[in-house]
């Protein structure tokens, strides 16, 4: 299996892997600590370099592991955390930002994004982001549960046409941004970062996701996540705390899903024909 790895380009031009890591209740149980950790290091070594984690995760506990994996491999990956709501203003931003680097361990992060929208202005978090680029603490900024009006109200914002991507929920059994969101992010160059990618594990049991499996003789999870893959304009970031479960989502990368199975998917899992608000875990 080669390192080399599919990748997207955000707004600026910079390229991140197409397929990374998510970590949410990575951390969070001492028993699973040695597992999590080799799962996220075997990641990095197949090439899932983007990496997602959140100050909300564990109450910080998550950043805290993500920072004890990657030593030694920082250079190597694309970090990315997440701000509350309520820390989003101005003086909040900054003073969250410093937390996350510390439980990360590292002095800047790649990509920071505001979790979901809350009470605070866009304007003020946006002024909260720019100033942390100044200081060289984040690279790039975004959102993340952005539905496509909350995305035309940032860009009217001053600055807010600066944001390199929007993180939302979207799998095969969850479509709805596929009215709206998506053709909005290809017309105004936005990229996606689709989290829960398998559902969080909940994909439904007997549907033709087994039937398209057992005839590729992959996991319904694979196809799940190579169902993610084809969207151009799209990464994704599974969590997986086993290292089998890393491998077998990295294999997905170059799964190929028939003309055939798309047809079966979309008799199942179907296309939205109206807007559907914008789900969220
Ligand atoms: P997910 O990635 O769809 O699913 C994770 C679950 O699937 C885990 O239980 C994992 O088990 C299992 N799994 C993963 N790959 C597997 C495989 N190949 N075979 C069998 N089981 C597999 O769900 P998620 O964690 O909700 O979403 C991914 C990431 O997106 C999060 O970790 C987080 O970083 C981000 N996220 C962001 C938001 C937001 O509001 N912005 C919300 C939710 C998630 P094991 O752990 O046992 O391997």
């Amino acid at each position: 299996m080669t390192t080399d790895i599919a990748s997207i380009a955000l707004p600026g031009g910079e390229r991140i892997a197409k397929l990374g890591q998510g970590t949410w209740e990575m951390g969070e149980r001492g028993s699973r600590k040695a597992d999590e950790i080799a799962a996220l290091r075997e990641g990095v070594a197949l090439g899932m370099t983007l990496v997602d984690t959140a100050e909300m995760y564990g109450d910080g506990a998550t950043e805290t592991l993500v920072g004890e994996a990657l030593q030694g491999l920082r250079e190597d990956v694309f970090l990315v955390s997440k701000v509350y709501p309520h820390n989003a203003s101005r003086r909040g931003v900054e003073r969250a930002c410093e937390a996350s680097l510390k439980r990360l361990n590292t002095d800047r992060l790649d990509l920071y994004l505001l979790h979901w929208r809350g009470g605070v202005p866009l304007e003020e978090t946006v002024q909260g982001f720019e100033a942390l680029v100044r200081a060289g603490k984040i690279r790039y900024w975004g959102v993340s549960n952005f539905d496509t009006e909350d995305m035309e109200e940032l860009f009217e914002v001053p600055g807010g046409d600066a944001c390199a991507i929007n993180q939302i929920l979207y799998n095969v059994a969850r479509r709805g941004p596929e009215y709206d969101l998506l053709p909005w992010g290809s017309a105004h160059g936005m990229p996606l970062m689709a989290y829960s990618p398998v559902d969080h594990a909940r994909l439904p049991r007997r549907s033709p996701l087994d039937d398209i499996a057992s005839r590729h003789g992959v996991s319904i999870y694979q196809v799940a996540l190579a169902w993610v893959l084809r969207q151009p304009n799209v990464c994704t970031i599974p969590k997986a705390g086993r290292v089998d479960h890393v491998r077998d989502n990295r294999a997905a990368l170059d799964l190929v899903l028939s003309a055939e199975d798309h047809a079966t998917l979309d008799a199942y899992f179907k296309p939205p024909r109206s807007k559907r608000p914008l789900e969220m875990l």
